[in-house]
Order: structure tokens, then sequence, then C-alpha cells
């Protein structure tokens, strides 16, 4: 059955190889996927690794319309780290792509292996100020306020550098 499009945020992430070809590839490799339409992407920021060593993380955020469903969707996401080259070593291990579903819609979604809004997304600056370029309605200064500590900068690029 068709649906209504949905509004999604998902969140990108690489730290391995090329992070910002990764992300390039990423972006492209999820508006060439079925029922995915690309509606904005933010700047790439570059941020320190939380929980972890490794190199830096490239970050980014894109707000997508879509007519699957979070869990189709999810899968989506997680065929593209495969496509990616991506293992899944211990966690927060350094990853070639990394692709987080933020917000589906207004949903809530609590299963074993899909939880919408992201989890842990209010606590990473690498989430929540790529989003705020996207969707200020859904960051408050109090959440930025909270992260502001965390080293990340933004990159040079401007709004539309990652399409
Ligand atoms: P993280 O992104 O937190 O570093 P992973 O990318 O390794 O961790 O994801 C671990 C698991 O988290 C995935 O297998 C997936 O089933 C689950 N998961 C739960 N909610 C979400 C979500 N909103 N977006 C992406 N993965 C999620
Ligand atoms: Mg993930």
């Amino acid at each position: 059955m068709r649906r209504d499009p949905v509004t999604a945020f998902v969140a990108l992430g690489a730290n391995l190889g090329d992070p910002e070809q990764a992300l390039r590839h990423a972006l492209a490799a999820l508006v060439q996927t079925a029922g995915v339409q690309l509606l904005q992407a933010s700047s790439q920021y570059r941020s320190a690794p939380i929980d972890a060593s490794g190199p830096h993380y490239h970050n980014a955020v894109a707000a997508v319309s879509t007519t699957l469903s979070a869990p189709e969707l999810l899968t989506a996401l997680q065929t593209l780290e495969q496509q990616a080259g991506r293992q899944r070593a211990q966690r927060n291990a350094p990853r070639t792509l990394d692709l987080d579903l933020l917000l589906f819609g207004s949903a809530r979604i609590e299963s074993p292996w899909l939880t919408v809004p992201h989890p842990r997304m209010w606590s990473r600056a690498f989430v929540l100020l790529p989003l705020a370029e996207l969707a200020p309605e859904w960051v408050s200064e109090q959440q930025l306020q909270a992260v502001r500590q965390q080293v990340i900068e933004r990159l040079a690029n401007g709004p539309d550098a990652l399409v």
C-alpha cells in the first residue's frame, strides 16, 4: 500500500578513508533509493570521536521525504552502510559510514532494533548543529547549550555543498 510521504531526518557520519567523499556518496546513494527524496542537506561538520579514539568524524544531516515505513528506511540505511564497506566491530568503532534515523515525522517507535527519535541525538553536538540548520524547531537553545563543550567545527562549505 502506498503511504503518504513523511519527512524524516537522517544523520550521516564517517571517520575512515575519505569521510567527505563518503558523505557525498552516501547522500547520492540515499536519493537513488526507491521511495526516498532528498529535501535538504546540512553543511558538513568535523567532530572529535565520542567515547572512542580514532580519526575525527565528518557529520551531516539530511532531510528526506519518504514513502517507506520507518523500518524500511532503516533497512535501506543499513544496506547503504554495508555497501560503503562498513564492518560492525565493537561499539563506537571507527566506521566508513554510519547512517542513523533521527526523526520520522512525529513518530515514536520503540522496538528492539529501532528507536525513534534516536535516543542519543539530544546529547550529540554533531547531530544537533546540522539538524538545527534544517529544522530549528526541533532543537532548542537549551539543548545546544548542553552540548557546547563538545569539539566540533562547521566546515567551510555551504548548505548545498553535499548535493
Ligand atoms: P550507533 O549509530 O549508535 O553508533 P550502530 O550504527 O552500530 O550504532 O547501530 C546499532 C543498532 O542500533 C543498529 O543495528 C540498529 O538496529 C539500532 N538502532 C536503533 N534505533 C536506531 C535508529 N533510530 N537509527 C539507526 N539505528 C538504530
Ligand atoms: Mg548507527
